[in-house]
């Protein structure tokens, strides 16, 4: 299972988790930053649970975020 975690109040909407996870990120029309489909908001943490064993495009968003507000968790 993998858990991805945005904290999206800091998304400073430079569109890497969007170029390389295009199945997973869109950019939001209304503020620009980035919308993890389908995830659970909590206090702003948005949170995905899959099915997979490995989430290699979203690990490279992660690894490519600037700000650093994407955890990927394989378990
Ligand atoms: S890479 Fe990070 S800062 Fe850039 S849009 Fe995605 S979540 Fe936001």
């Amino acid at each position: 299972m993998v858990i991805i975690t945005h904290h999206r109040n800091k998304c400073i909407g430079s569109n890497y988790c969007v170029e390389l996870a295009y199945d997973q990120w869109r950019t939001s029309k209304k503020d620009g930053k980035a919308t993890l489909i389908g995830a659970t908001d909590k206090k702003g943490f948005h949170t995905l649970k899959l099915d997979n064993e490995r989430s290699d495009t979203n690990v490279r968003a992660a690894d490519a975020c600037p700000v650093n507000i994407i955890k990927v968790k394989m378990i």
